[in-house]
């Protein structure tokens, strides 16, 4: 592990690991299989970069979004790591095929497609390979919230090359997922690492949505920082956007999948480069943005599961400073997204109703909405953490019946 920290050092730049990094880098250079779950922006890449650049070979990563892969890419590149993407919208295919068999990539990145080629792996044979890194694993499970069919064409492919180790990696994963994750891939009992879930600087709240638009220009004027409103539909962005900037002022900017490619890049680079520019956006937006200063994340309605509200509220405060995190939710959200459980086929059913119901249970609960969170993910939280609405606001109630009592026993 000396060398690895050397490494860390030299190639990334960090002076020391962080959470429960050095344990997922030991065991890969070790060799053993491993499942690391941990938060976004806890610094997932990392646990197969380095091992890539000191093991024999190549690190072969799945990773579902071309869009993902390629600023993966230039980050690795910038840190002088020899790295190439395999995807259909690369030009330089064979330069990367012939780099790959001369044995000069640390890293190749392809889509989970590639794995059921068997072009593909005939090129997998013609030189060593480090590790499998199989990020956004979660895909490979029904019952996680992302099922990717692809993923599960993964398997026979590693299994071809049985002693090569396999590193997946999660943001996502409640204890069911996750065994799922590790029966799917391959991978041992012991092979799991869980990092802390906690984000003690972001601040929970959950209303009821009674008049959306006055509740969020409220809390836009609490947080004059850069912030994220995640809204329905296509329609709802562009109408709250609108909205918004006429009732605060502040610059507001839409961002859905129907937006010019030209005007998205244009918005999204805005939000990245300010400090209080607020992004109306579908959960099209957030995936491989990295802004340490985002200082509010408000979902206008409820999210799709308990898991991408955890990532997408997760965007707040990475810089640790304080952030809120606000939900607005409706009875009718509940309804359609019970309409919607209704219409999927019946093995995917389960696993998505369980989601619902610890959604449900988090928008209805009088105690600690942290340690319902942090309960689904496994870890055993405190009674009340401090930092939510319920727990912040249970003083009040105390205040409440102290002033009835006097105002009764007058
Ligand atoms: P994840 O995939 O877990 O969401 P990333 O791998 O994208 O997270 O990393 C998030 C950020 O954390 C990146 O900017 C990365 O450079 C940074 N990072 C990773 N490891 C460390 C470390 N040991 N010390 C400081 N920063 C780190
Ligand atoms: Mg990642």
């Amino acid at each position: 592990m000396d060398q690895a920290r050397e490494q860390l050092r030299e190639v990334f730049g960090f002076g020391d690991f962080r959470g429960r990094q050095a344990e997922v880098v030991e065991r890969v250079m070790d060799g053993c299989s491993t499942l690391g779950v941990m938060p976004t922006g806890a610094g997932k890449s990392l646990t197969y970069q380095l091992p890539a650049t000191l093991l024999h070979g190549t690190c072969i990563v799945i990773s579902p979004l071309i869009a993902l892969m390629h600023d993966q890419l230039r980050a690795a590149r910038a840190n002088g790591i020899r790295a190439a993407t395999l995807t259909s919208a690369d030009a330089d295919w064979r330069e990367t095929m012939d780099a790959f068999r001369a044995g000069a990539l640390d890293l190749l990145y392809v889509a989970p497609e590639r794995a059921s080629q068997p072009s593909f792996c005939d090129l997998l044979t013609a030189a060593p390979l480090a590790m499998f890194a199989i990020d956004e694993a979660h895909c490979v499970s029904e019952w996680g919230h992302d099922f990717r069919p692809d993923y599960r064409q993964l398997r026979p492919l590693m299994d071809r090359f049985g002693d090569v180790p396999r590193l997946a990696l999660t943001a996502t994963a409640d204890a069911h997922t996750r065994s799922d994750i590790m029966a799917q891939l391959g991978i041992p009992d012991e092979g799991l690492v869980v990092a802390g879930f906690e984000r003690p600087n972001i601040r929970y709240a959950i209303r009821h949505r009674d008049n959306p638009v006055r509740q969020l220009t409220q809390l836009m004027e609490d947080h004059p920082g850069p912030g994220i409103i995640y809204a329905p539909t296509r329609r709802k962005v562009e109408d709250l956007a609108a909205k918004l900037a006429a009732a605060t002022g502040r610059p507001v900017l839409p961002y859905h999948a129907g937006l010019e490619p030209g005007t998205r890049a244009r918005h999204q680079a805005e939000f990245v480069a300010s400090e209080e520019v607020v992004m109306v956006a579908t959960i099209a937006f957030g995936m491989g943005i990295d802004k340490p200063d985002v200082r509010f994340v408000a979902h206008a309605g409820i999210p799709k599961s308990i898991e991408a509200y955890y990532q997408e509220t997760g965007r707040a405060g990475r810089d640790g400073d304080p952030a809120q995190a606000t939900m607005l939710w409706g009875a009718e959200d509940f309804a359609r997204a019970r309409m919607r459980l209704a219409e999927m086929p019946e093995d995917r059913r389960e696993g998505d109703r369980k989601r619902l119901d610890t959604l449900a249970n988090l928008v209805e609960t009088a105690g600690c909405r942290r340690a319902i969170l942090l309960r689904h993910f496994g870890e055993d939280p405190p009674q009340t953490c401090g930092n939510c609405d319920n727990c912040l606001d249970a003083p009040e109630v105390i205040d409440a019946t102290e002033v009835a009592r006097k105002f009764l026993s007058a």
